[in-house]
């Protein structure tokens, strides 16, 4: 007997049993109800968030014969059983990717006049239509104008920003959102109790919440798990999907607390042996920094729906380990694994990056955010204003602007250098423009000296710019 994977046999036949997406459904079904479809459509929406799903559902209960009152198909006449089975002569499922020139669409435009076998419409699915060619496009732009009354035209793509804005102009187009985490969840732990499987709620969360959004990817992720181990447990799907093991940030967490900085190499170590993928490691650690900082921001948030896929131990663990940062740590952490991410898969020498960064986290324990650098400065501005006595000069006097020449005692009537010179020391502009020299000095050595302290206590990681702005 051949094996139907979950993503097919689990594939809505009904509006109602499509997760998420509730607003085009309602929309869709309320035009088949009033009989106002439009005779072209494009579902835009990123992978298994389920385009073609609702391109089929809407050509089955376009030509079904008994549609329900509330605008359902009712997956037993023959239209219906044969859209089911991919086999109705007019319902053509077409992929964009590999029928893209104007050839294929011409022929799409030499059938279109042509009578339906036995239904109501001819309908074209165009999946992945992004991929057409320009040439392509235009050819499809004459029949999209103008098409047959029982013509109707479905596109679907992740990419709409492809398709030209006069095509998409002649259609009514629906994007299709993200599924929720919960909502794939619910589905996976419906689809686990009709095959008699046993998982756990947190480990139906996890695969969810790995699948971004796209029910297909959860339901392909729950296939292979569930051939894997009888029973879904967090471990199994954290084993399964390569993810790190929790247990491995709480120690960093504790060493953290300590200042160990020493740990880094240790841990990196470890991970390394035990075959994690790095980039996933470094995925993993975003995500505990980003857990902790839910927590500071609001202690509460361990009830709410991020904490789903964390087990119960784990959550726990999670309020003993948010006491060991600051805000300020964790926003620093979390901007610094960013950077990271986005620069890793680059890196020749993982092990050092990884080093290097967790020696980073590490460290940060010691490091005087901006923000209370800024405060301290200010502080010490306000005391130096107040001061009755003024401060000691910062910078050495500068040279006195021309030396004195040796004065001729021989003779009584003055150089004419010397009379010049003796003109420039009395002249009062002279003079002001010296102590502005001087307090020019003075203010940029003060300057420096910030920039300097600033670099020392930031690891040289402040840039003069940011100075200024302040
Ligand atoms: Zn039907």
């Amino acid at each position: 007997m051949s094996y139907t994977v979950i993503a097919r046999k689990y594939r809505p036949q009904t509006f109602a049993a499509i997760v998420g997406q509730q607003p085009i459904v309602i929309t869709l079904k309320n035009s088949l109800r009033s009989g106002k479809t439009a005779h072209a459509y494009v579902l835009t929406g990123p992978r298994g968030t389920g385009k073609t799903t609702i391109a089929r559902l809407l050509a089955k209960a376009l030509n079904c014969h008994h549609l329900s009152e509330e605008g359902e198909p009712c997956n037993t006449c023959p239209s219906c059983r044969d859209i089911t089975a991919g086999k109705s002569l007019d319902v053509l499922e077409i992929d964009g990717a590999s029928n893209r020139g104007i050839d294929d669409i011409r022929t799409i435009n030499e059938t279109v006049h042509y009578a339906t076998s036995s239904s109501r419409y001819r309908i074209y699915i165009i999946d992945e239509v992004h991929m057409l060619t320009k040439e392509a496009f235009n050819a499809l732009l004459k029949t999209l104008e103008e098409p047959p009354p029982n013509v109707k035209f479905f596109m679907a793509t992740t990419e709409p920003h492809r398709i030209p804005p006069t095509i998409i102009s002649r259609c009514q187009r629906f994007d299709l959102a993200r599924i929720s985490t919960r909502a794939i969840a619910e589905k996976l732990q419906e689809i686990c109790k009709d095959l008699g499987r046993e998982a756990s709620p947190e480990a139906l969360r996890l695969i969810a919440y790995r699948a971004e959004g796209g029910l297909r990817d959860a339901e392909s992720l729950l296939d292979q798990l569930l051939s894997y181990s009888p029973i879904l447990s967090v471990e199994t799907v954290t084993q399964q999907l390569g993810l790190t093991p929790r247990r491995y940030f709480f120690c960093l967490d504790e060493h953290f607390s300590q200042g160990n900085a020493a740990y880094a190499f240790t841990l990196v170590g470890e991970i390394m042996d035990a075959g994690y993928d790095p980039l996933l490691f470094l995925e993993n650690l975003a995500e505990h920094y980003r857990l902790i900082l839910l927590l500071k921001y609001d202690p509460g948030a361990i009830e709410s729906h991020h904490f789903d896929c964390v087990e119960t131990d784990s959550r726990a663990a999670y309020v003993a380990s948010a006491v060991y940062y600051t805000l300020e740590q964790c926003l620093f952490i979390l901007d610094l694994l960013v950077e990271w991410l986005q620069k890793i898969a680059k890196t020749p020498h993982l092990r050092i990056a990884l080093e290097c960064i967790l020696t980073a986290i590490l460290r940060s324990r010691y490091r005087v955010s901006l923000d209370a650098l800024v405060l301290r400065l200010q502080e010490l501005e306000t005391q130096i204003k107040q001061s009755p006595q003024p401060l000691p000069p910062v910078a050495t006097p500068l040279p006195p602007v021309a030396t004195p020449l040796p004065v001729n005692k021989d003779k009584k009537e003055p150089s004419k250098i010397e009379a010049a010179i003796a003109k420039q020391v009395e002249s009062p502009t002279e003079i002001s423009s010296s102590q502005e020299v001087e307090e020019k000095t003075k203010h940029s050595s003060h300057y420096e000296n910030i920039v300097h302290f600033a670099a020392v206590e930031l690891d040289g990681n402040i840039k003069i710019h940011n100075i200024h702005k302040r």
